[in-house]
């Protein structure tokens, strides 16, 4: 059976096209399959309007969190619920085609591959978040200590030896994509255009998206404290140079080093610490909410039709 992970948070304009194109394209793959949609606590009719095809379709199965918790805890309850030997992750958006679902399952179903991965092909629009996200792919590209991050988002499928270690990643901080990666196994990618959102505005806000390239950063390089200590080892070269032009001038009777060069070391040096400190407090941060160990999710309901039939009989 193949599982269809799509996190859902207010996108009531496109839930039904979304059911009938995923439905349509797992028909294709002449597989059983279930779409397990997470509701992450949506405030508009989403709900609803799952609950009624839910009703309709028992391939469609449906988790309600108790509050919005951000689509990456979204898709982990999703990981944790889904019932599939195949599970698929995808945007509730469709800027995923789920047309290209059977593709994906096709390349894993002869048994050479564990993992494909959506991989976005440059598109050409020159909307800011576009542009910063291009920005993102590249730069985390570069400094993470994984290999062939660039380009790929949620968009995948897995089977399921890649699924049981998927799961058994608990960290508080996720960046899914880098987390796949993490675990290795045989994967691939699938080259698709992915197309600007056609209804609804998008439910990450800059800030989010911001806050998700740091915890991408945080977790997968050295880059920030590699920083600080390449800053402090520059710091140090520069004061012994200073040290030794104090030391010529004083010995050769030039006149004295004046008040600027001194408030601008202070300065420097004190604005630099301020940084130091701050990236440190991020890793802080991050280690405090790790200890904290809060789940990632907390699940409201779960309404599955096979499940409820089973319980009353
Ligand atoms: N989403 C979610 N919780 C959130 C934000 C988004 O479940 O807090 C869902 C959203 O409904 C969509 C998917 O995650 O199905 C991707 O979100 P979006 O399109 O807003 O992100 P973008 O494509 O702009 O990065
Ligand atoms: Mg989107």
């Amino acid at each position: 059976m193949i599982s269809l992970i799509v996190p859902i948070y207010n996108e009531e304009e496109l839930i039904l096209e979304l059911i009938q194109r995923s439905v349509a394209s797992l028909n294709l793959t002449g597989q059983d399959f279930e779409i397990l949609f997470i509701d992450d606590g949506s405030t508009d009719k989403s709900l609803e309007l799952l609950l009624n095809c839910q009703q309709k379709d028992d391939r469609i199965k449906l988790l309600t969190l108790s509050r919005n918790f951000g689509h990456q805890a979204a898709y982990t309850a999703g990981v944790d619920y889904a019932a599939g030997d195949y599970v698929a992750l995808m945007d509730g958006d469709l800027q995923d085609p789920p047309e290209l679902l059977p593709e994906m399952y096709k390349m894993l179903a002869d048994g050479q591959l564990d993992i494909i991965n959506g991989y976005r092909k440059s598109n050409a629009s020159n909307k800011s978040r576009n542009i910063c996200t291009r920005l993102f792919h590249c730069v985390f590209g570069n400094i993470s200590n994984l290999k062939e991050v660039q380009h790929i988002g949620n968009f995948s499928m897995m089977n399921k030896s890649a699924l049981n270690a998927f799961r058994q990643l608990r960290e508080k901080t996720r960046y899914l994509p880098g987390l796949r990666n993490l675990i290795g196994f045989r994967s691939s990618i699938l080259k698709y255009q992915r197309e600007e959102r056609e209804h609804g505005n998008s439910k990450m806000s800059m800030k989010n998206l911001f806050e998700l390239a740091l915890d991408a950063i945080f977790s997968f390089s050295k880059l920030p404290l590699k920083f600080c200590l390449f800053m402090g080892v520059l710091g140090i070269v520069c004061s012994f140079l200073a040290g030794i032009y104090i030391l010529l001038s004083k010995s050769f009777g030039l006149s004295p080093l004046g008040w600027s060069s001194t408030m601008t070391s202070i300065y420097f040096l004190g604005s630099i610490q301020l940084v130091f400190l701050g990236i440190l407090g991020e890793y802080i941060f991050r280690i405090y909410r790790e200890s904290q160990n809060r789940p990632i999710y907390f699940v409201r309901e779960f309404y599955n039709k096979n499940v409820n039939a089973a319980e009353n009989e």
